[in-house]
């Protein structure tokens, strides 16, 4: 099957925080696909002639298409958590989290959630995601399905969690990572599956289960790895309690072998100047959860001193502590978290974490997050119209910066005018109202 798409391209070589020369863009731009990769990227001009009678022809002029957002840390179960209240992050677990990933033993339940979720990620234009099943490992399986039905490229991994949590969703040290050995055999490498090992966070494993859960990763390198960090100051002398002989929170991790390049942690907010230093050594690289962090409170992400660190940085959602599934928004949050900071990030620097790192810190950097030939097309079309306070601000942007800031600051899903899912339109329609 074979198509193109005639819009404004862009697409980064390198990271624009460190590269002048990083940003590509077309202003005529046209790209071919054909089953389901790129074929070709440049100028409309230049090849034209290669749309013939068997093309069909998307025409966007008038919009932006870029790679599609990846977002590094993502919660299936929490579809239903999203929005609730509650004072910090731990009793936000116990109070809502907790009861309802207790329901994802029941695969009609963990299958719902997961038509439910893929539907709603390509709604906001996301393509990609490092997602976080339950203790269940049906609820991996179940998305997993869904997701290779849908010809996703998508990661997920079961947790891991053998104490501090109600006893149905605790697994044991062995069993648990003998569960996530079984499903990474089976699912890691099917079509455009990847498989994460995935301890939930230091408190809810024993250190016996961390262990094994980095011997895992040892004997499996080309298996990501994802977990959360310096999340929460409570949460931070909760782990001092429980790992007494530890340098730092993130030193839990580092000890047993669970940083490395594939591997990527949710907030890194409480960090100091060694454990920036050790991720950037190890090429880990940091889930900036920027909505989460403001939503429950939990600190905000040092940019400065991260980029100063060299450490990969990449944007995600957090859904359900994140309140909001779009990356546009999530972009527009780490704005502001930045701001406060003093840092003024770019809207080039924001679109490249929230796509090209991405694809980087998931180890898909031949396949995944640019529009070159071999590269899957899986797109976002923005739409610098979408609106009319958009249109009207559009309209007096001198650059491209301008108008991808423009697109952050007022965007949500209705400038996403549609999204590419292995080269085949995705967006879901408007829903009926009943
Ligand atoms: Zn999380």
């Amino acid at each position: 099957m074979r198509s193109a798409i005639r819009a404004s391209l862009f697409d980064f070589s390198a990271d624009p925080s460190h590269n002048a020369g990083a940003l590509r863009y077309i202003e005529d731009g046209l790209l071919l696909i054909e089953d389901g990769t790129i074929s070709a990227c440049g100028e409309f001009a230049q090849l034209r002639d290669r749309i013939d009678a068997q093309v069909t022809l998307h025409d966007y002029r008038g919009c932006l298409v870029t790679p599609g957002f990846i977002d590094t840390h993502i919660h299936l179960p929490q579809v239903d958590v999203i929005a609730s209240p509650a004072a910090g992050l731990l009793e936000w677990l116990e109070r809502h989290t907790f009861p309802v990933e207790a329901t994802f033993d029941d695969p009609a339940v963990a299958a719902d959630a997961a038509r439910f979720f893929l539907d709603e990620l390509a709604r906001q234009g996301t393509t990609s995601a490092l997602v976080f099943g339950t203790v269940h490992r049906n609820s991996v399986e179940q998305l997993f399905q869904e997701a290779q039905r849908r010809d996703v490229r998508l990661a997920a991994g079961k947790c891991l969690m053998d104490r501090n949590c109600p006893a149905p969703l605790r697994d044991t040290a062995e069993g648990g990572v003998q569960e996530s050995a079984d499903l990474a055999r089976h699912w890691h490498g099917r079509g455009r599956l990847s498989y994460a090992i995935t301890p939930r966070f230091a408190a809810t494993s024993t250190p016996l289960q961390l262990q094994l859960a980095g011997e895992l990763a040892r004997s499996r390198p080309e298996l990501l790895i994802q977990s959360h960090v310096a999340e929460n100051v409570d949460e931070v002398r909760w782990i001092a309690e429980l790992y007494p002989d530890a340098r730092s929170y993130l030193d839990v991790y580092d000890r047993v072998g669970l940083l490395r390049e594939g591997a990527v942690y949710a907030h890194c907010i409480w960090f100091d100047a060694a454990d920036r230093a050790r991720m950037q050594a190890t090429g880990t690289a940091a889930a900036v959860c920027p909505t989460s962090n403001l939503f429950l409170g939990s600190g905000l992400f040092d940019f400065r001193a991260s980029l100063d660190a060299g450490m990969p940085i990449t944007l995600a959602t957090d859904v359900g502590g994140g309140q909001s599934f779009s990356m546009l928004e999530t972009m527009r949050s780490a704005h502001e978290v930045a701001r406060l900071n003093g840092v003024a990030v770019t809207a080039l620097q924001l679109f490249y974490w929230a796509t090209r790192a991405g694809a980087l810190a998931m180890g898909w950097r031949d396949v995944a997050g640019r529009l070159e030939a071999g590269f899957d097309a899986d797109l976002v079309v923005l739409d610098p119209r979408a609106t009319p306070l958009l249109a009207r601000r559009t309209a007096r942007a001198g650059s491209l910066e301008e108008r991808l800031f423009a697109l952050i600051i007022l965007g949500d899903d209705r400038a996403v005018r549609e999204t590419f899912i292995a080269g085949r339109p995705a967006k879901p329609g408007a829903e009926p109202i009943q």
